[in-house]
C-alpha cells in the first residue's frame, strides 16, 4: 500500500482518518507509547515500507501498513478482552491489592483497558474488559437492559415464597429489583439473570429472603457466554462476531 502521508512532516497528503505514528504503534498493544518514539527515532520503524523516524508524524488508520523491527503490526482502535475472573481480584484498574489488570499483559493498562462493570472479589467469572468506553457505557446503561446471568450455591435452601418474591421483584430499601429469572436445580443451587446491576445485588436478593450467597460465577453478560475452554484467571481476546455482538446498536438487541 502507498503511503498516504509525508511522514517527515506529518502532512496530510490525501483524505482517511489518520492517527499519530507512536499511538498507532501502542494501540497494538505490543509497545508502550514511549517505546514506540524510541524505536522510530532509532529507525526501527517502517509505513509502507519507508523508515519513519517522526513519531509524531500521522499515519493513515486503514491503508499504512507499519512494521517496527521489521515485523508488520496490526492497529486497533479499541480491544476487547474476555477475562475468566478468579476469586481474590478487584474489578478496577488500582487498588491497594490486586486487580483484574495485574492478569492482563501491563501494556492493556497503558492503552486504557478497564472493566465493564464489577464482579465482587469473591465473585468468578466473565469480565468484559476494554477500552471501549462508548460500549461500555452503552452496556452498563440501565436503559439497555443487558441480561447477566450467574450461577450461585446458596448456604441455606431457597424458600418457595423466596424464589417467587426474587421472580417478581424485591424490595431492598434503597431500590426495588425488577423481576428476575430464576432457574433454580436443587434448593441451594440454580442460575439467575438479572438485567440491573447494582453493587451486591443477587447476594443482597438473595439475603433479603432468608438465605446467603455461598458462591456466584457469571456465565454470560449480554451476548457474551463464558467460554469452557478459559480456564479460571485466564483471559483472550473476543473474536470479531463478539466485538460485532457487543458494538451493535441496543436496538438492534443487545442484551435480549
Ligand atoms: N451480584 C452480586 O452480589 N455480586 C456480584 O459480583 C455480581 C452481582
Amino acid at each position: 500500500m502507498i503511503a498516504v502521508f509525508d511522514l517527515t512532516i506529518g502532512r496530510r497528503l490525501t483524505g482517511g482518518k489518520t492517527v499519530r505514528l507512536d499511538k498507532y504503534i501502542a494501540d497494538s498493544g505490543e509497545f508502550s507509547r514511549s517505546e514506540a518514539q524510541k524505536l522510530a527515532r532509532r529507525g526501527q520503524v517502517a509505513v509502507d515500507g519507508e523508515i519513519a523516524r517522526d513519531p509524531s508524524a500521522h499515519v493513515d488508520e486503514n491503508t499504512a501498513e507499519v512494521s517496527v523491527c521489521g515485523r508488520i503490526i496490526k492497529w486497533r482502535r479499541f480491544r476487547y478482552v474476555i477475562l475468566n475472573k478468579p476469586s481474590g481480584y478487584v474489578s478496577a484498574t488500582e487498588d491497594a491489592g490486586p486487580t483484574v489488570m495485574d492478569l492482563l499483559p501491563p501494556e492493556y493498562t497503558k492503552i486504557g483497558l478497564a472493566p465493564c462493570g464489577r464482579l465482587d472479589r469473591d465473585t468468578v467469572g466473565l469480565l468484559l474488559i476494554t477500552n471501549d468506553g462508548a460500549t461500555t457505557h452503552r452496556l452498563l446503561s440501565p436503559k439497555s437492559h443487558v441480561r447477566k446471568r450467574y450461577r450461585y450455591t446458596l448456604k441455606a435452601p431457597l424458600s418457595e415464597a423466596g424464589a417467587q418474591a426474587i421472580r417478581a421483584g424485591l424490595d431492598l430499601g434503597d431500590f426495588f429489583t425488577k423481576p428476575a429469572e430464576l432457574l433454580p436445580e436443587s434448593e441451594t443451587s440454580g442460575e439467575i439473570v438479572i438485567t440491573e446491576g447494582k453493587f451486591h445485588q443477587i447476594k443482597r436478593m438473595f439475603h433479603a429472603v432468608g438465605t446467603e450467597v455461598a458462591s456466584l460465577e457469571r456465565v454470560a453478560f449480554g451476548p457474551l457466554t463464558l467460554d469452557p475452554a478459559l480456564s479460571r484467571g485466564k483471559w483472550r481476546e473476543l473474536s470479531a462476531d463478539e466485538i460485532a455482538a457487543i458494538t451493535i446498536a441496543p436496538e438492534s438487541g443487545v442484551g435480549v
